[in-house]
């Protein structure tokens, strides 16, 4: 299965991205995961990254198309993949369409107001990159990682100030990919409130269809 995960920041894609994955048995490929580790790294691609995430704006369409591609052609990628945060841009979805064809675009879609509660309750574990969130998904011991026992962190751009930037960024540059699946007869849309269970059953549902 090859999918695309699309929604506001905070409507909950990478906690539906890793479920999916372990349902389906096809990686889970995050850009916004591959860019932290590439500024954690302190790499070429994370440098020219960093001040954009920073800030709430997207990275430049070539640095992230490129990064993506490269993605794709690995290996475990050929039984399908769950993208988490690409496409972006209609630009991405275009290069996108020339790398692969995709079987669904899944749309998680949520209210305004929820999405800054859900992004300033976020918790991320920097090894593994399993997102928790302090009241809708607590780790078993408050602050480590169920899996690894690291500490979990805030993200960065998980200030209140910086998610207000990155739902308007959103609205501007990825929300126009709704229409631009629809239109292509892709778009499957999924109402992300409740509980995580819920939402994913709701998600398997709408791919049946
Ligand atoms: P995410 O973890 O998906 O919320 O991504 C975190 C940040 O990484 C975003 O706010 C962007 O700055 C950057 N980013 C991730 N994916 C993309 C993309 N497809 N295009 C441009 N920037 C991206």
């Amino acid at each position: 299965m090859r999918l695309v995960l699309l929604g506001p920041p905070g409507a909950g894609k990478g906690t539906q991205a890793a479920k999916l994955s372990a349902h389906l048995s096809v990686p889970r490929i995050s850009t916004g995961d591959i860019l932290r580790h590439s500024v954690a790294e302190g790499t070429e691609l994370g440098k020219k990254a960093k001040a954009y995430m920073d800030s709430g704006k997207l990275v430049p369409d070539e640095l992230v198309i490129a990064m993506t591609e490269r993605r794709l052609k690995e290996k475990d990628a050929k039984k399908g993949f769950i993208l988490d945060g690409f496409p972006r841009t209609i630009a991405q979805a275009e290069a996108l369409s020339k790398l692969t064809d995709l079987d669904a675009a899944v749309n998680l879609f949520l209210e305004p107001e929820e999405l800054i509660k859900r992004n300033t309750g976020r918790r991320v574990c920097p090894k593994d990159d399993t997102v928790y969130h302090i009241l809708m998904n607590p780790p078993k011991k408050a602050g480590v990682c169920d899996k690894c026992g690291t500490p979990l962190v805030i993200r960065a751009d998980d200030r209140e100030d910086v998610v207000r930037k990155r739902i308007e960024t959103y609205e501007k540059q990825t929300a126009p990919l709704i229409k631009y699946y629809r239109d292509r007869g892709l778009l499957k849309e999924v109402y992300a409130t409740g509980l995580i269970e819920e939402i994913f059953l709701r998600t398997i549902e709408a791919l049946k269809t």
